[in-house]
């Protein structure tokens, strides 16, 4: 049998180093991306269940690789992470997301995702001013989307930081809810202003009695919360209309919209003319 092992072990070897080089490669070249602003933001609309009305934009993040082409946020947010980088990237997409939505007519919200690493290794409410600030957001206009990685670490220090976030006018959103952790006590130790139900759940929810009672549950509690509920990943009507039964409050999907350019979506739901 160890022998056996070895055998493997030799066997996967190449690979293992070469995805490793792959991996130094592209952390290489996205350093170089942020200083040299190649970076670019996607917007999906977030849109009011009730008026079908689109009431902000999420920003997400993606990056135009000169030899790899187009990159996903899957593909290089890790690495990023691991790496420290996302410091950066996250300040980043902060701040280009709020020069971008300060010049929104009508002033939509913007949504921005974090990432736990964001917490741990910086001071991340003197960035968030500082975005602000700068763009002239206003900040009632910016929600964070976080996920429950800010608890795992130090829980106590994960709310401490969101609650003075809070303080500053900003939205916070538990995003991805139903994967991870999950633990209902965060909802009490912490006042969320959002709950989104993680897409897993809305893909099953019409053909699984399970993810659709997991939907329910999460539309109660949010509601009983007094929290804004929002469905990600809707692709079909017949979501959609379930969706609204249930009680939940806005959807983000692609039965609305792809994420996109924000030039794009000119005309249709901003009227600004620069656009
Ligand atoms: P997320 O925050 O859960 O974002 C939703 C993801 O679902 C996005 O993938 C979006 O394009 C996709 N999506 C939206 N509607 C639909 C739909 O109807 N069907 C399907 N199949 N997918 C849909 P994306 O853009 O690839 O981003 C993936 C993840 O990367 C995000 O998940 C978020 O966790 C992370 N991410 C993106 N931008 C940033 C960023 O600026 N900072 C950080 N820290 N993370 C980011
Ligand atoms: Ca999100
Ligand atoms: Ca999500
Ligand atoms: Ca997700």
């Amino acid at each position: 049998a160890k022998a056996d092992g070895r055998g493997i072990f030799r066997f996967f070897e190449p690979a293992m180093d070469a995805m490793a080089r792959d991996r130094a490669a592209l952390e290489a070249d996205l350093r170089r991306a942020i200083a040299e602003d190649s970076l670019h933001i996607d917007y999906q609309p977030l849109v009011g269940i009730e008026a079908g009305r689109v009431e902000g934009f999420e920003a997400l993040v993606r990056w135009n690789h000169p030899e790899r082409g187009l990159m996903m946020p899957d593909d290089f947010i890790p690495i990023a992470e691991d790496s420290g980088l996302i410091i950066e990237l996250g300040e980043w997409v902060l701040r280009k997301a709020c020069t971008d939505a300060a010049r929104w007519d009508p002033p939509l919200k913007l949504s921005v995702n974090l990432s736990p690493a964001q917490f741990a290794y910086a001071d991340i409410c003197e960035t968030v001013a500082r975005a602000l600030a700068d763009a002239g957001l206003p900040p009632k206009r910016l929600e964070l989307e976080i996920t429950e990685g800010v608890f795992v670490q130090d829980a106590e220090r994960g709310i401490a930081i969101l609650s003075r976030l809070r303080e500053t006018g900003v939205q916070i959103a538990m995003d991805d809810f139903g994967t991870g952790y999950s633990s209902l006590s965060y909802f009490r130790q912490f006042p969320f202003d959002k709950v989104k139900i993680d897409r897993s759940f809305i893909a099953d929810m019409l053909h699984n009695g399970q993810a659709r009672s997991i939907v329910e549950a999460i539309i109660s509690l949010g509601r009983g919360l007094n929290l804004e509920v929002v469905a990600e990943g809707v692709e079909t009507e017949e979501q959609l209309d379930q969706l609204r039964q249930q009680g939940c409050t806005q959807v983000q999907g692609y039965l609305i919209s792809e994420p996109r350019p924000i030039g794009q979506f000119a005309g249709s739901v901003l009227s600004d003319p620069a656009w």
